[in-house]
Formats: C-alpha cells, structure tokens, sequence
C-alpha cells in the first residue's frame, strides 16, 4: 500500500475531482473527443531557470540561467484561467530556485488569493524570503527545503552556494517560520547519492548515503515536520531521468548501507516527525522496481499534472525542457481560449506519446495511477469516488 503522498490512484478518486477524472476516461475513450476538463489539476510551475546554488547533480544543468524568467502577467492570468478549468493546487519548483524569481511573493500571494493549494519546493539559501511567505501558507500547504546532507561539510560541498549560507542558518529559520505560522508542513528533502554517479560536467558527484542518520536527527531537532529521501536521477542518453543503481556486488553493496541508514533514521520517527522514502527508492533500494518501469502506452497523468515553465509547458517533469513532450508555450494556459486549445493539444499528444516506449527506462511513480485510467477506459466504466483526502498534488 503506497503511503498518501504517492497514492495517486486515492489522490485522483476523491470525489470533488471524480467528474474531472470522468471527463479524462472518456476523452481516451472517444479518440475524436476533446479535453472538456481543460486544465490539469496540479501543476509545477517553475518561475525562473535563474538558480542561486550551483549544485554538482543538478537535474536542470542545461536549463539553468538559460533566459529570462516568467513573465508575471503571464503566470497571474494562467493560474486565473486554470483555476477556472479545475486547477486544484501548485507546487513552486525546479528547473531554477522560485525564491530568486522577483515576483516570488506576489505569485504564493495570488495562489492563496485564488483558493489553491500550495507548495514549495526550495533550496533554502534565501531564508528571509521564505519565512515571509510563509506567513501566506494554510492548512495543506508545505514547504519543502532541498538540503541533501547532515553536515555543513557535505551540504557545502553538493550546493556551492553564490551567497554563503550555513545548513545549520537554514535550519534554524524553519524553526523560526514554524513559530510564526505553523499551519504548514516543512519537509527536509535528502536526495541519496551514491559513489560512480556524475554530474552534467562529467565530474563525480558527492556521495551522502552515510550521512542518511544524521540529516533525519538534524531535522528533528530542527523542527521539520518530516524528512524524506529519494534516489539520485541521472539523465539517459535519450533525456529522460533515471535511477542508475549500480550492478551487481556494488549494488549489493550500496542496498546494505542504504538499508542499514535507513533503518537509523526510521528509528527517529515520533508522533510530531515522519521519516518518508520515495516510492522509486524504496522500489531500486529493493531491486524491485521493474513493474514502475512498466509503463502502459497512454500517459494518461499528462491531463492531471503538468509542468509550466518560462520556456514552454511539459508534460511530465521527468521531460521538464525536452520538445518531445513539449505542450505549448509559456502562455499556454494564459485565458481561457489558450487553455481549451492547450486541453485538446493535451489530449492528441497522449494519444502520440507512446509512453510504453519513451519511458521504459523511467522509474515512474505514476505508473499506477497510469493503470487505473487505462483500466477504466477499457471497461468503460466511471471512477468509484474514494474518500475525501484533501491533498490534491499530484
Ligand atoms: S509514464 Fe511516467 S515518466 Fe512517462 S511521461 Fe508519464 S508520468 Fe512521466
């Protein structure tokens, strides 16, 4: 049983969403029909490719600081009309660091104004900034620090920040957030390396596996809410991102430290702090994530979740950049006649992007939400309303 931040199947059978998943099945059901929902649901939206830290595994490499950031008239006027078409909550992210984006404020500032969900995903190096839209944040909303280490050492050494900043400064400010407004979850996010991976210059990256118990006790004793893990992604030869666990006795090798930290982190788990591993870590950690690779050919989460950028609208964040699977430009969703026709561009490209093929190498975390739609489309059946969570990120 997948915990509720990956149950994509419970996140999509709630019924306030249910007509919405309804008007999917039956559009790819119905290969002449539309988009009728319009919008997804949950989208990244990445402010700016401008980024404050120069991370030796940046995922983003060849994107960052390529060009201006999103416009905010733009931004203001797609998150209006998607709203209007089923938005249901945001996530600030990648592909540059949201808090350098000048506008920053006013974007968390107008997602509240509109009723959505939101989240943040930040690399915690602009405290000041995050701890005055905290105050914005309710009750669902999270704030999720990329700090990947347990030692200033290590954290140093993976982020090069340009502004110095100490990870025990970061943390000490989410204490600090946390007094003025508690209604929102902060996480600690430690993304696993592992010794044989390189960065996007080729160069090795940083190994942090040992470093698994002693990240989880600084970020209890920081107040975090919780802490999760997940494994380093690499970018194939074909652009997509995935998990390059090493063959056999490093392998092994690797699967016995990560289980021995894991199992020290998880002992720190309490009532007020949760220790979470990624579904495709725990899946490579186990060796057992081929069915997660399985994929079936419709990608039907492109009409539920989508990543919007300054350089053009994507369909998944694992193609975050890449004209494959490329939905429009920035403005996509900028009024409502964008948004319908960015519905219907939706709804032929799923039917062109063969996702059986394209991400056969992909340790997809959707891959079951991805089932449950196609099964629903076969049989023709509408989906079985679940109950009401309340968390619509996707
Ligand atoms: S199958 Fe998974 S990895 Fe591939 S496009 Fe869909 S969500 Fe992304």
């Amino acid at each position: 049983m997948p915990r509720i931040e990956h149950d994509f199947v419970a996140k999509l059978r709630q019924p306030h969403i249910a007509d919405h998943v309804d008007d999917v099945v039956a559009a790819l059901a119905n290969d002449d029909a539309g988009f009728p929902g319009g919008a997804p649901i949950s989208i990244n939206l990445d402010l700016t490719t401008a980024c404050n830290y120069r991370c030796d595994h940046c995922i983003d490499y060849e994107i960052l600081n390529s060009g201006p950031g999103y416009d905010q008239g733009v931004v203001l006027s797609s998150l209006v009309s998607m709203t209007l078409a089923g938005l249901r909550s945001v996530i600030l992210i990648g592909g540059g660091e949201p808090t350098v984006h000048p506008h920053f404020a006013n974007v968390v500032e107008a997602i509240k104004m509109l009723g959505l969900q939101c989240a943040i995903v930040s690399n915690g190096g602009r405290p000041e900034k995050l701890r005055r839209v905290a105050t914005l944040l309710t009750g669902g909303d999270w704030v999720r620090l990329s700090l990947d280490a347990g030692t200033d050492e290590t954290f140093q050494a993976m982020h090069q920040p340009v502004r110095p900043v100490r990870l025990e400064e970061i943390c000490e400010s989410v204490r600090e957030a946390k007094k003025d407004n508690p209604a929102a979850r902060w996480g600690f996010s430690f993304i696993v390396s592992w010794s044989g991976l390189s960065g996007p210059n080729e160069r090795p990256l940083e190994t942090n596996v040992h470093e698994i118990a002693a990240a989880a006790a600084l970020a209890k004793d920081s107040g975090f809410d919780y802490i999760s893990f997940k494994p380093m992604l690499q970018r194939d030869a074909e652009g997509a991102e995935t998990i390059a666990w090493p063959p056999g006795v490093d392998g092994e090798r690797l699967r016995a430290e990560l289980t021995h930290q894991l199992e020290k982190a998880g002992a720190l788990r309490a009532s007020t702090f949760q220790v979470l591993e990624s579904l495709n870590l725990d899946a490579a950690a186990k060796g057992a994530d081929s069915h997660l690779r399985d994929q079936p050919s419709r990608c039907a989460m492109h009409f539920f979740r989508q990543v919007l950028t300054p350089t053009g609208v994507y369909g998944c964040a694992a193609y975050r950049g890449d004209p494959k699977d490329r939905l429009g430009e920035a403005d996509a969703y900028a009024g409502v006649r964008p948004t319908l026709a960015t519905g219907a561009r939706t709804h032929a490209h799923v039917e062109a992007f063969d996702a059986a093929h394209e991400c056969r190498n992909i340790t997809c975390i959707y891959n079951s939400a991805n089932r449950w739609v196609d099964s629903l489309r076969e049989t023709g059946e509408a989906t079985a309303a679940g109950a009401q969570i309340g968390d619509y990120y996707l």
